[in-house]
């Protein structure tokens, strides 16, 4: 047993509860108690102290969507004319990257984004994997490198039938393998999965039907791109006569344990299905400005009832990057100052909180009694009082990723000031470097 103490709390509950000097009991792998630190150190005399030293404590980010496999792409030579459109983007780059990986790489390009979650407070990550000629055990080797950082992770395969059929049978056996296994063996609740289809567009009706059929006999539901650029919906009404969000409905990919990523292209009625069947929706706004694809309608999706998460998407691991982008996206666009200000901390908390609820046995991405204790150290003293009305313009213009000290993720500690203590990353980026070499060379 150990006391967080010392530090302004900020518990994310569903109070807002923010405590000025507050400490967080630690029993096991989950939150004993949240009270002010001299109260804690006196009801638990025998808990080890941890002095946070006035400094921010607060639970650990959730992101909702990330891609590991995007690792080697940062620097990458360019190939062929710039891309135009979100199609271009797709061919030109990251469908010949995920191409060209091996299962060596899978592990390399999984470890550096997780060590990057982890030096920004992200304690939760839910990736969606990709790698055609490395899909059988791609997703056990991401989870080692999960175990290793210790870091929270919900995992995928995204289904394709682009790279033939062949393949996409081995996406769907990847997927249901890796479900049974996290329903043996979830890691004490540190593993979860779900099933990955990568999106509408290069995926047939029979593999639908296929993937639904194998998806129900393990009681999962699915986690795929849906109406991210306009080649979806376009593809959509070609092949179904059905807008995306329909067509997906109609073999029964939608429901509250699916996560359908970006829904930039939907319209009202799309928006009412989502909100009928409980989807979850995962805005990534960086994303969706640097892919050029257009403004997702959270606001109207958020006001239908739909669960809107916060994701990355790749582009960062960072998820206050994440806050603060959507924060001015959903300004701009409206062209309205007073926007975004609920719908960006609903997001990125309390959705993102729904969310892993639905994948993880405790609650996570709160500091509340029975939570995972997964939280983090902020290098942040506030210049300006923070109460429960406040804490989010504090968050968004006061704390960054790499403002995070201290890390702690199932009541273990796995970074203590910057210092990563389970891996070495200067040894992991070195080996990842030479590999990057030689996968562009593939690329
Ligand atoms: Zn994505």
């Amino acid at each position: 047993m150990f006391i967080l103490g010392n530090g302004l709390v900020i518990t994310l509950d569903e109070n807002s509860t923010v405590l000025q000097n507050g400490a967080v009991v630690v029993e096991g792998n989950l939150i004993k108690e949240v009270g002010e630190t001299e109260a804690m150190k006196a009801k638990y005399p025998q808990a080890e102290f941890m002095d946070a030293k006035g400094k921010v404590i607060m639970p650990g980010m959730i992101n909702a969507h990330h891609h590991f496999y995007s690792t080697f792409a940062r620097g990458i030579p360019s190939k062929g004319k710039p891309a135009k459109t979100f199609g271009e983007i797709l061919e030109g780059l990251w469908w010949r990257l995920d191409k060209v990986l091996t299962l060596d790489d899978v592990y390399y390009s999984a470890m550096l984004p997780i060590i990057d979650c982890v030096k920004c407070g992200v304690t939760t990550i839910f990736d969606h994997h990709a790698s055609p000629f490395a899909v059988k055990g791609s997703l056990d080797i991401i989870a080692k490198a999960a175990m290793e950082n210790g870091v929270r992770a919900c995992l995928c395969y995204e289904l394709s039938d682009r790279d033939g059929e062949k393949i996409s049978q081995e996406g769907i056996e990847e997927n249901v393998a890796f479900l049974k296994r996290v329903a043996d063996n979830n890691e004490d609740g540190m593993l979860a999965a779900s099933f990955g289809l990568h999106a509408s567009f290069t995926l047939n009706d029979d593999t639908l039907k296929k993937a639904k059929e194998a998806a129900d006999a393990v009681g999962s539901g699915f986690h795929i791109h849906t109406a991210e650029g306009p080649e979806d919906v376009e593809d959509s009404l070609k092949r179904s006569g059905k807008r995306v969000v329909e067509r997906l409905n109609s073999f029964g990919i939608l429901g509250p344990k699916t996560l359908a990523i970006h829904c930039v292209h939907v319209n009202d009625d799309e928006i009412k299905l989502l909100a009928e069947t409980g989807t979850n929706v995962v805005h990534n706004p960086e994303s969706n400005m640097g892919n050029a694809v257009g403004v997702s309608p959270v606001k109207k999706m958020l006001d239908a009832g739909v669960t809107v998460g916060l994701g990355t998407d790749g582009f960062t691991s960072d998820m206050f990057e994440s806050i603060k982008v959507a924060n001015v996206l959903h300004k701009h666009a409206p062209q309205d100052p007073s926007a975004s200000w609920a719908e960006v901390p609903q997001m990125a908390f309390a959705n993102n909180q729904k969310i892993a609820a639905k994948f993880f046995p405790n609650p996570v991405g709160k500091l509340a009694p029975g939570a995972y204790a997964d939280m983090i150290v902020v290098d942040y003293h506030p210049w300006t009082p923070v109460h429960s009305g406040n804490y989010y313009g504090h968050i968004l213009f006061g704390i960054s990723g790499r403002a995070v000290e201290t890390t702690i993720i199932n009541g273990k500690v796995v970074m203590k000031d910057r210092e990563l203590l389970l891996v070495d990353e200067a040894e992991v980026a070195a080996k990842a470097r030479e590999l990057a070499v030689k996968v562009w060379e593939r690329f």
